[in-house]
């Protein structure tokens, strides 16, 4: 297929590949866009694919307050945008019912959560104890030695997907092509001069040439062929599930002022999302963050998992009991479960690194990336534009890690198997140590 030539093109349609699509467009507007991934499949299609998104969904808690100052500081850049974006696509996506930090009395979490709020001047915050958060809401279960942060601005739930609808919606209106494709190989054009660009190829077998590529690829960044030979990113990619009970509308309408919940209660570690209008008529409220062992250990893995509705399904109940004791009068009329997937890197902060001086990654958001995606989108918009770092904050808290313990490469299939090649050089490794200890040893009997 004929190739197209752009500046920049951003892999992944997902939460920051769009955001950051939008903002390449609205920065640099002679800069020619396209932005290629996967549109959310239908329930048909859902059984045929291999890649995923975490934004299928209708929640997604925003706060701008975190005990982590640089998350603080990128939720509350992004939160600033929520209104300009609903308002330049015309898509709404934000609800401001506020968010409820909860932990027992004199832990630390909240106070650094506070102390970060007012770093940043965050006023719209009230620090509750039981008495005063049971007569704010009433339906809550709440126990006397619980304290709690309720922030009530700048705070609530966005709808993933409303919002990345939106972000294309601006980034298409300034000109960006949005390709409903997977990419499988991205490779140098092996020239060696200025007049270099990088190859895009999709699974479609469409080819797109660009001067530069921002992979925005979330917990599939290491499937296909798309890094360099040899450099696979260090993060977990975790496999996450939720418990979704639906409720009437009497229920909704009575509970209309729930806020987004956090819970650090022992035993109860969860995230809780109010009733929400589901695209299906129905509402649903939503509670997350129940533990399963979960790190995907290669493709087939996250896609069985996706495609799954059976797994998990004993943790469905338990989940269901952990929110039913935060909320007694919850009597579901059905409960969902969905899965989804999230990305972890070790240093618990998202990375947005050059890998060449082509080809850039933004990823590793982990459970909590949704309601910054705008802002982590404009740092990697700015970042791919220049080639090089761009941003307030230093560089250094985003660096990319890379797995030390061998390449892996995916397979035909896109299964990631460990190379050979990667097993010597172990056994080199293993054997060199072994020389320079006699090799020490008998320099220290001289
Ligand atoms: C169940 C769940 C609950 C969450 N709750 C919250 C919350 O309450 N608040 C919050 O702030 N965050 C939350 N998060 C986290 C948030 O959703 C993620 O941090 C965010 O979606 C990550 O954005 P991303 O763009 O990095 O990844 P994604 O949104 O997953 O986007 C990656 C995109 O890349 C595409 N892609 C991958 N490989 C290829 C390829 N080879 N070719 C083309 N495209 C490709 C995928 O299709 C996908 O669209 C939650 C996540 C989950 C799963």
């Amino acid at each position: 297929m004929a190739g197209t030539m752009y500046d920049v093109c951003i892999v992944g349609a997902g939460m920051v590949g769009s955001a950051a699509a939008k903002w390449l467009c609205k920065l640099q507007r002679e800069t020619k866009v396209c932005l290629i991934g996967p549109q959310e499949p239908t329930e048909e299609e859902w059984q045929k694919r291999e890649i995923f998104s975490a934004h299928y969904d209708e929640g997604r808690l925003s706060r701008e307050m975190d005990e982590s100052l640089i998350w603080a500081i990128l939720a509350q850049r992004s939160i600033k945008q929520y209104r300009n974006i609903e308002k330049e696509s015309g898509i709404n996506f934000y609800q401001e019912v506020g968010c409820a930090f909860v932990d027992i009395q004199g832990k630390e979490s909240l106070e650094v959560t506070k102390q970060n709020a007012e770093k940043m001047g965050v006023t719209t915050y009230k620090a509750l104890d039981s008495v005063g958060l049971q007569d704010q809401f009433p339906y809550l279960h709440i126990e006397s030695n619980w304290e709690f942060l309720f922030n009530s601005k700048n705070a609530g739930y966005v709808s993933p997907r409303n919002l990345v609808a939106a972000q294309q919606k601006i980034a298409s209106s300034h000109g960006c092509q949005v390709i409903n494709d997977v990419v499988v190989k991205v490779h140098e054009d092996a020239g060696g001069g200025d007049d270099d660009f990088l190859k895009v190829l999709c699974q479609s077998g469409r080819e797109v040439t660009s001067n530069r590529v921002l992979l925005c690829m979330g917990a599939f960044s290491n499937c296909y062929d798309l890094l360099p030979e040899g450099k696979q990113i260090d993060f977990k990619p975790m496999k996450t599930f939720v418990v979704k009970p639906e409720v009437s509308e009497e229920y909704a309408k009575t509970h209309a002022d729930m806020p987004s919940m956090i819970t650090n209660i022992p035993g109860k570690m969860s995230y809780i999302l109010p009733p929400i209008k589901y695209p299906d008529g129905k509402y649903y409220l939503k509670i997350g963050g129940y533990k399963v062992p979960n790190v995907a250990s290669d493709l087939q893995d996250m896609v069985e998992w996706f495609r799954s509705e059976a797994q998990h399904q004993d943790k469905k109940d338990a989940t269901l009991d952990m929110l039913k004791f935060f909320l007694p009068d919850l009597d579901p009329i059905s409960v969902r479960t969905a899965r989804c997937a999230t990305s972890h890197p070790p240093t618990k902060m998202l990375y947005c690194d050059m890998v060449t001086t082509r080809l850039g990654v933004v990823m590793g958001l982990s459970g909590k990336g949704a309601k910054s995606s705008d802002e982590i989108g404009r740092m990697g918009a700015k970042m791919i534009a220049r080639g090089s770092w761009d941003y307030d904050l230093p560089a250094e808290h985003f660096k990319l890690r890379y797995k030390t313990t061998g390449a892996q490469r995916p397979n035909r299939r896109g299964a990631i198997l460990p190379r050979i090649t990667s097993r010597i050089s172990l056994y080199q490794k293993v054997y060199y140590i072994h020389c320079a200890r006699v090799y020490l040893t008998s320099q220290s009997h001289r």
